[in-house]
């Protein structure tokens, strides 16, 4: 069986690793718009649940053992100025972690030094611009002319506007919300400990970054801001940037200053139906987009990467398992579209009209253990 993989990002990546390991067989190749070397991958800070990172382990992708990252073992969900508090920690369901963050280049040598051990083609240069089905093959056209056929085609390039499948339809929906995301640095760090927080602008998450030894420790700012308000933090001075940010998150970890420049990520709902047709299927960002503030993109591409390759495992005829995977997929992707979707926009909005039934709710779920198992169950696991 011939497979083309379009996008080498850590989706692609990982479902060809995770095909190689199940004994999919066959030609692997990665097609990557890239030239080869380039840092497309940014110094984002990437925090990967404990069940990703097992899939990673499993699959031949070891981060260097002095590549540093930052453990999770909490994530503390609070409202500003308003009652409700829920701790979820990893002594819950018995783990000494839920997950840890790393710096994407870390992740990327990592996923690159696995494809090289394992000797799977990567093309670079490799753009895909259109894919065309002839009876149960398909063919992938490249910027350059070349046109490849492959018993399987899977599309992994990405957020990007449109699909290269003409029947996949993207549904898309402007958010209104922009996410403002900086690094900051406390005064009393609490290592170990991730924090979201209904603000009444926004939902505000603090993920801990990954530090080398004698490194300060810092968190990665994600606020989702309405577009407007957005535009004024990032320009506003500095100080003013700050006081903004310290005034909304509270004294939990002393004062905050900042420690990088200020980026910002259009915050649109995304999702592409149908994901599967014929041998052509894709998966992580090139299917779905979710929130940052949730910190489970990336989960949920690397669930699609292992899951496909199962399906492809289990069932010998490609088309059957590729529907049965986009089948199989569909109530974590729905569950999780809906969870980081109802963060980001249901959760954000103030008032005691909300502010006192999140409150309830949150208190109800600190005070009833198996729904909060359940839920960092189903956040870690
Ligand atoms: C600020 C921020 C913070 C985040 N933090 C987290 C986090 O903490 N945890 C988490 O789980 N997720 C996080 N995410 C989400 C995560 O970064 C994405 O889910 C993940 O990068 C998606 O990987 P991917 O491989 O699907 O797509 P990408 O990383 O976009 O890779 C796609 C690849 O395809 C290539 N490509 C594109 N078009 C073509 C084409 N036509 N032909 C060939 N190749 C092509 C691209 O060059 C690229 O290499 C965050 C996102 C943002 C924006």
């Amino acid at each position: 069986m011939k497979t083309l993989i379009i996008g080498a990002g850590p989706v692609g990546m990982t479902a060809a690793l995770a095909m190689r390991h199940a004994s999919v067989g066959g030609d692997i190749t990665l097609l990557e718009a890239a030239p080869k070397n380039t840092s497309s991958f940014s110094d984002r800070n990437i925090a990967l649940s404990l069940a990703s990172w097992r899939t990673l382990e499993r699959v031949g992708v070891h981060v260097e053992k002095d590549a540093p990252r930052a453990a999770i073992s909490e994530v503390d969900v609070t409202q500003q100025g308003v009652f409700g508090m829920l701790r979820l920690r990893a002594s819950d369901v018995n783990e000494s972690q839920l997950g840890a963050a790393i710096a994407y280049p870390d992740l990327k040598a990592a996923l690159d030094r696995a494809l090289e051990r394992e000797a799977i083609n990567v093309m670079w240069n490799a753009k895909a611009t259109r894919i065309e089905m002839n009876a149960n093959r398909a063919t992938v056209h490249l910027e350059t002319g070349e046109a490849l056929t492959a018993d399987c085609v899977v599309i992994a390039d990405g957020a990007n506007d449109e699909t290269l499948m003409p029947t996949f339809k993207q549904y898309t929906r402007d958010s209104g919300q922009i996410a403002v995301i900086a690094k900051i640095r406390p005064a009393k760090p609490m290592p170990g400990i991730a924090f979201e927080r209904f603000t009444q602008r926004g939902v505000l998450a603090l993920i801990p970054r990954a530090a080398k030894q004698n490194e300060a420790l810092e968190w990665t700012l994600v606020w989702a801001r309405a577009k407007d308000d957005a535009a004024r933090l990032l320009e506003c001075d500095e100080a003013m940037f700050i006081d903004d940010v310290n005034a909304a998150f509270g004294s939990t970890m002393g004062a905050l200053s900042l420690s990088s420049k200020r980026t910002s990520y259009p915050l649109t709902w995304r999702f592409v139906e149908p994901r599967a047709s014929g041998c052509v299927v894709a998966i992580g960002n090139a299917a779905q987009g979710v929130h940052p503030a949730a910190a489970q993109g990336l989960n949920l591409g690397l669930r699609d990467a292992a899951q496909l390759a199962d399906a492809l495992t289990t069932q010998t005829n490609v088309s059957q398992a590729l529907s049965s995977f986009a089948r199989a997929r569909a109530i974590d992707r729905a569950t999780t579209i809906g969870f980081t979707g109802l963060l980001a926009y249901g959760f954000d909005r103030g008032g005691w009209m909300l502010d006192a039934p999140r409150g309830l709710a949150l208190t109800a779920l600190q005070m009833i253990p198996p729904l909060r198992r359940e839920m960092v169950r189903r956040l870690a696991l």
